[in-house]
């Protein structure tokens, strides 16, 4: 018979938002996998659980997973925590869950506190439809790429963030997808929990004057599509700057013109009319 992995979510700052059932759980498994185990020891030893404790994190998720995969397979069960919140969200899980389910393991996710899905009921922010982006990369060419990709996403959009990165990644939000409406919800669940809901262009110049500090969750408003699709025409070259450009080239005039028809997705006899007006220069 084969064993059973549980997901257990673990409070993201108040421990009164523990369930009873992921008590019963922890108290009840063969093994418990942490993401940290001298974080999960202190929630652990507040609920007097004591049980085997393993580590399973990012960098060692891949000997790890096999090694959990190996006593699932004996029979045993295991509950996975991480060091706050749900399992798997911006945190280790992911890779494990899909391991049991590739050999057959029954997985057991228990519902329970996490940041993001706290942040989003209450920034009054729609909830209809939303989109959770995680963290964005520290490289800023890859941030703003990513940034880029969703520019016209009109749905709610949800970040995570670390309070030391808190101020340029507004500052590159502000930049890519223009001043729009934010939540900044910061140390949910605890003694200094806050929402402050204001715009991005506000939230840089309350954040240049005071560093943030704390855990914040970014509920962003999504695009307007309208305006989206307006500023990003205003920042393409115009036919003639892209003509002038690729005519450095060695492209003779058919191919240079469809390039840029395709390029700014205009017509090609367009792009011809202003070609014949400026080819003298070229
Ligand atoms: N698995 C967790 C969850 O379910 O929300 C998220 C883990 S992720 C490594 C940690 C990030 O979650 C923090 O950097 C912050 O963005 C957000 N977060 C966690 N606890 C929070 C809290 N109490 N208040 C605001 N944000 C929090």
């Amino acid at each position: 018979m084969s064993g059973k992995l549980f997901l257990c979510p673990t409070p993201i700052g108040n421990l009164d938002d523990i369930t009873l059932r992921t008590l019963n759980v922890l108290k009840s498994v063969d093994l418990i996998a942490a993401e940290d185990t001298r974080v999960s020891i202190k929630l652990l030893n507040h609920f007097s659980i004591q049980k085997p404790l393993t580590s399973y994190y990012e960098h060692n998720k891949r000997e790890k997973g096999s090694y959990l995969l190996e006593k699932l397979l004996n029979g045993e069960t295991i509950a996975i925590i991480t060091d706050a919140g749900m399992p798997g969200i911006s945190d280790p899980g992911e890779d494990l869950v899909r391991l049991c389910i590739q050999n057959g393991i029954p997985v057991e996710a228990l519902p329970g506190p996490c940041a993001f899905a706290t942040a989003l009921v209450a920034s009054g922010l729609p909830t209809g439809r939303f989109a959770f982006e995680g963290f964005l990369t520290t490289n800023r060419k890859n941030r703003l790429e990513h940034l880029q990709a969703i520019c016209e996403d009109t749905r709610t959009l949800i970040f995570y963030e670390a309070p030391h990165k808190l101020l340029s990644t507004l500052k590159d939000m502000e930049q890519v997808l223009g001043d729009r409406s934010i939540v900044l919800a910061r140390e949910l669940t605890k003694k200094y929990e806050e929402y402050r809901r204001t715009t991005l262009s506000a939230a840089i110049a309350h954040y240049s004057e005071t560093p943030p500090k704390g855990e914040f969750v970014l509920i962003l408003q999504g695009a307007d599509a309208e305006e989206c699709r307006a500023r990003q025409m205003a920042e393409l070259p115009s036919c003639e700057e892209l003509l002038r450009i690729y005519a450095k080239g060695d492209l003779r005039a058919k191919e240079l013109t469809k390039k840029v028809a395709e390029e700014l997705k205009i017509p090609r006899r367009e792009v011809y009319d202003t070609y014949l007006k400026i080819k003298e220069t070229l």
